[in-house]
């Protein structure tokens, strides 16, 4: 018994070790993500009630010459783990302020949201980066949405609330992602100048019946409601969720059943080229 006992302890730590070498060298790579071109901006549409496209996310997708396509899912939380999450946030950011200035003239309405990471966005120089960026670019804030998680509560309020008005001044907009998944007082939420609440996928996903739908989703939307926020309800994939949607006709749609994330080139032909609308 003893024998085997230490025989799951060798096991155990070679597993271990090996898992810590996969992620040593995943994230070795990932070093060479941007100098090695190997990132791609995606862009998945947003759209009102009826279908209509009005606004856009950028989801960033890394595809590695030997790994393949690898997920954000695996990839971000390695970057915020290794502290290099902001310069990714930054690459995702200066496409889309490039992608907005070559298309200033056919965006219309259409906002292009970029998320941005807890630790990125507490950074001293976030909203100064953001300023040369526009500048930079030679262009306002108008079409650009920031979308925050609830975590951005790991600084003290009264920061996040200067960056978020400073960013406000620019006429950026400002999003909380995945919200209800995470950790925030509604008395925290009422003091923050924001103007979007993001439905995670997760409320989505239960709404069952086209009628009764989801208890949190429709509390979500009564307070965005109370609040004077717009909603987005993320990963919206069949007839039914949108049937129990259209209680709220304000509120916008992303997900698979109006559109999938394209690549951001492909995006802007399908959706910005004057010969296509
Ligand atoms: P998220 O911000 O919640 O983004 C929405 C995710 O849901 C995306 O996954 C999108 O492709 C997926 N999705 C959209 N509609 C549907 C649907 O109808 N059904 C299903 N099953 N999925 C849908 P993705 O692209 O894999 O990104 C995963 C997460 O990685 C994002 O979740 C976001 O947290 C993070 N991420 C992606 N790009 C960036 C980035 O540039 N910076 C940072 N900080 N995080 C990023
Ligand atoms: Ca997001
Ligand atoms: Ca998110
Ligand atoms: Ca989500």
């Amino acid at each position: 018994a003893k024998q085997e006992k230490m025989g799951d302890i060798v096991f155990f730590n070679e597993r271990m070790g090996r898992e810590a070498m996969e992620q040593f060298q995943l994230s070795q790579a990932l070093r060479n993500a941007i100098p090695g071109h190997e990132l791609i901006v995606y862009l998945q549409s947003q759209h009102d009630i009826h279908g209509q496209v009005v606004g856009a996310e950028a989801l960033l997708r890394w595809q590695h010459p030997k790994l393949g396509m690898v997920s954000p899912a695996d990839f971000i939380p390695l970057a915020e783990a290794e502290g290099t999450i902001s310069e990714l946030d930054r690459w995702v950011l200066e496409q889309v302020m490039a992608i907005t200035r070559a298309h200033q003239k056919n965006l219309g309405l259409i906002r292009l949201a970029v998320n941005i990471s807890p630790s990125h966005f507490a950074r001293d120089d976030f909203v100064s980066h953001i300023m040369s960026g526009l500048r930079k670019h030679r262009i306002g804030g108008h079409h650009l949405v920031l979308e925050l998680t609830e975590n951005l509560m790991i600084q003290e309020i009264t920061t996040v609330v200067s960056k978020l008005r400073a960013l406000a001044g620019l006429g950026i907009e400002v999003s909380i992602d995945d919200f209800g998944t995470g950790y925030s007082s509604l008395s925290y939420l009422q003091q923050l100048p924001i103007q979007e609440l993001k439905i995670d996928r997760s409320f989505t996903q239960a709404i069952s019946c086209p009628q009764t739908g989801h208890p949190i989703v429709s509390m979500i939307h009564n307070m965005a409601a109370a609040l004077d926020l717009r909603t987005v309800v993320e990963g919206v994939e069949t007839a039914e969720q949108l049937s129990y949607l259209k209680h709220y006709p304000n509120t916008v749609i992303q997900g698979y059943y109006f559109s999938k994330p394209l690549p951001a080139d492909q995006w802007v032909e399908d959706n910005l080229n004057p010969q296509n609308l």
